[in-house]
């Protein structure tokens, strides 16, 4: 692969971000007020509206803003959580990344990329838990070619046991040319995701000294090479707490809306993991950057207002307590029953976290999370089915921005966590989802739709798997 950014310029305007930074500190509150509302009518904010936010300190209109973002957040997604599940395929890493387990500096790391028949054992290990939707995850090494990413991909679709398979596999990896991109594409993945990890270029320099990844304006533009190769499903993100957190806010939302602008679909997700400590990273133990939890809630609280079409990620990096506290505002996917060591699904090994890249901090099993996530009424959801139909990119925009996708997704919802139920819970997720599953139906708008639903609900029972709208 040859790294070539001749001609490419960054979009990210550093001066553009502090002044709208800086003028919104003399913001009124009847001006902050007007932001939020705006953002009630559901149509987005632009970056001074989003700057405004960042700056309002005002506990009253915090407040008001965190019922805004709930309010959107079930108006559009209504009380659904997807639930997916990373898989780490290799550790192998050329890049020195200074916050990462992986990085090549780190010699006490123990490096491993799993062998076809150790994919095979992964992949039926989480399938025997009841997952369906897998984010795999890669360093970027010379084994680590857009070939072997694609094969791994297709074994992991291959791999099959009773009702349990994986039905969409999204991809965490390096930034790769346009050829690479369309060899990857071929095996048929859902969202392509890079991090840019922080937007501010001369922080990145610092962070990132060595290998491939050093080079900024490659991985600012990995994702627009991936748009020309044909991948309409992508996703961005900032690793919150290498720099300041408000800036990666305004930058993470420029870089939607130049997306948007260009392609004419922005991205499909943003992910906003904050820094963990990381096995051999002393940077990780106090970065000057940390964000505080309540900082943290007000972010994703922003990002909703501002951007309320697009998915937003909470990992199990984050502790129950925040996922808890943070699910409601606007949060549309999390992973469960995450294990991040390289092989740690199907063995034992206590020494894994020497294989991991940071500590995870919700430890939880699935049926823990589903069994709890129910007791709350959110409805955990499995659904692939907007992908498998080619309701991607532009297409999904076109549905999902009038609200319509909500007649896909909650039935679908229902119906994944109803194969979820009869195939891997325990007897207490059982007994609190049938519930909630009835409650739900009862609420569903009588009509051809509800007719249909509770067809397809029934052939679950007689045991046909994979049904969707
Ligand atoms: N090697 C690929 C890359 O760098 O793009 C794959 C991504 S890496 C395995 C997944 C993501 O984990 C990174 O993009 C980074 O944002 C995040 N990450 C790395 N170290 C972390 C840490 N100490 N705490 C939390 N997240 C971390
Ligand atoms: Fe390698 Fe990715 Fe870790 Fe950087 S973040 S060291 S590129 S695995």
């Amino acid at each position: 692969m040859k790294i070539d950014t001749k001609g490419l310029h960054s979009f990210i305007d550093d001066d553009k971000i502090w002044l709208s930074l800086s003028s919104a500190k003399k913001c009124t509150p009847e001006k902050i007020q007007s932001v939020l509302d705006k953002a009630s009518l559901k149509r987005g904010l632009n970056l001074d509206d989003v700057a405004i936010l960042l700056q309002n300190e005002d506990p009253k209109l915090l407040d008001k803003m965190y019922e805004t973002a709930k309010k959107i957040k079930e108006e559009i997604y209504g009380n659904r959580i997807v639930l997916f599940a990373p898989l780490y395929v290799g550790n192998e890493c050329i890049n020195d990344c200074v916050y990462c387990g992986f990085r090549i500096s780190n010699h006490d790391c123990y490096r491993k990329t799993l062998s076809t028949d150790e994919l095979v054992k992964e992949t039926l290990a989480l399938e025997k838990n009841g997952h369906k939707r897998l984010i795999m995850v890669y360093g970027e090494h010379s084994r680590y070619t857009p070939q072997f990413i694609a094969d791994t991909v297709r074994t992991v679709y291959k791999t099959k046991i009773k009702n349990g398979e994986i039905r969409r596999v999204n991809i965490n990896a390096a930034p790769l040319d346009a050829e690479g991109f369309k060899i990857v594409k071929e095996a048929g993945i859902g969202t392509y995701q890079i991090f840019q990890e922080t937007y501010h270029k001369e922080t990145y320099e610092k962070l990132h000294p060595s290998g491939p990844k050093s080079n900024y304006l490659w991985r600012l533009f990995g994702l627009e090479r991936a748009f020309e190769s044909g991948i309409d499903d992508i996703g961005i993100g900032a690793l919150i707490g290498l720099f300041d957190w408000k800036f990666e806010v305004m930058a993470l939302l420029t870089h939607s809306f130049h997306l948007e602008e260009k392609f004419g679909v922005g991205p499909h997700t943003i992910s906003f993991p904050r820094i963990e400590p990381a096995f051999g990273s002393e940077f990780t133990l106090s970065p000057k950057h940390k964000v505080s939890d309540e900082d943290f809630k007000k972010l994703v609280a922003i990002l909703r207002l501002a951007v309320p079409y697009t998915g937003l990620i909470l990992t199990a990096r984050e502790s129950v307590e925040i996922r808890d506290e943070i699910l409601p505002l606007g949060v549309s996917q999390i992973d469960g029953g995450s294990s991040i060591g390289i092989g740690e699904y199907s063995t034992e090994d206590k020494e894994s976290f020497k294989k991991s890249q940071f500590i995870l901090s919700d430890n939880r099993s699935l049926d823990e999370i589903i069994c709890d996530l129910s007791k709350k009424g959110f409805i955990p959801s499995f659904c692939t089915a907007c992908y498998r139909l080619g309701r991607t990119g532009e297409h999904f925009m076109e549905l999902s921005k009038p609200g319509t996708i909500k007649s896909f997704c909650q039935p679908n919802a229902l119906l994944t966590y109803t194969e979820y139920l009869l195939d891997y819970a325990s007897k207490e997720t059982k007994l609190v989802g049938s519930k909630l599953i009835e409650k739900e139906i009862e609420s569903f708008a009588e009509g051809e739709l509800k007719d249909k639903l509770m067809v397809k609900l029934d052939e679950l029972k007689k045991g046909i798997r994979d049904l969707y709208f």
